[in-house]
């Protein structure tokens, strides 16, 4: 077992590896630590060594986390699971980004959820890149009109796109995919939404990610090591 703070520089150290080897500045790719499972005491090593941006998949477990770690300044909370349209006034109240938004109803209730004292909620729509029949996200299809109906709502910034490719190893696929979210970004761009999120690869697929432009990496395993079954939420 390695230090957090240990698997934290590893982590960075690939991070800027990546964007330097394509010619890109390591400051545009943002890590954020995927501590779903973990216990707030894993979290707090991590904001010591310097980690701010946390994700979160659980609702009621992540909201646990946010009462014991209530007084670490500066923390930033990302959700970045699935949503039940009856669970969206929790995240509208205490996260500051979401990035798995996949259709119309969550957004709007987000919106009229989002308390006024906060500054608009930060999101990204998820999209199901490699149109698999389980997983979460809207169709490249249907991303347009998803989009345009979500860049109006006032308590909400819309920052960009989300996705979690297939698993591979094979490098050429893994990068192919990521080609494919950030094609659909700038083709939305071409429309004037000035988005500048690409929220794109995970602990095995990160360099390919980066590759393709993400400035997002969203790292679990490789950061806390690997997961136990995760409980209900
Ligand atoms: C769990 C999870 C991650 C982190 O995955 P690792 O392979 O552990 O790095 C990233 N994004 C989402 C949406 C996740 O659910």
């Amino acid at each position: 077992m390695h230090k957090i703070d240990d698997q934290l520089a590893k982590v960075t150290a690939r991070i800027h590896q990546a964007a330097t080897a394509v010619g890109r500045n390591p400051q545009t790719v943002q890590l954020i630590a995927v501590s779903k499972t973990q216990p707030a005491q894993a979290l707090a090593e991590a904001y010591a060594w310097g980690q701010r941006a946390f994700g979160e998949n659980y609702l009621q477990e992540a909201l646990d986390k946010q009462v014991q770690l209530a007084s670490l300044a500066g923390i930033e909370w990302h959700f970045i699971g699935p949503i039940q349209s009856n669970k969206t006034r929790p995240i509208a109240e205490h996260f500051d980004w979401v990035h798995s938004v996949d259709r119309l109803k969550i957004a709007q209730r987000l919106h009229d959820q989002r308390p006024e004292a906060l500054p608009p909620l930060n999101i990204c729509v998820q999209v199901n890149i490699d149109d698999e029949t389980t997983k979460s996200g809207v169709s490249l299809d249907e991303l347009p009109a998803l989009v345009a109906a979500i860049a109006p709502l006032k308590r909400l910034t819309l920052r960009g796109l989300m996705a979690i490719p297939a698993a591979t190893n094979n490098t050429d696929q893994q990068r192919a995919a990521f080609a494919r979210l950030h094609r659909a970004l700038v083709q939305l761009n071409q429309h004037g939404y000035g988005l500048d999120c690409l929220s794109m690869g995970m602990s095995g697929d990160l360099e390919a990610a980066i590759a393709e432009g993400a400035t997002f990496v969203r790292v679990g395993t490789d950061i806390f090591g690997a997961r136990a079954t995760p409980a209900a939420g």
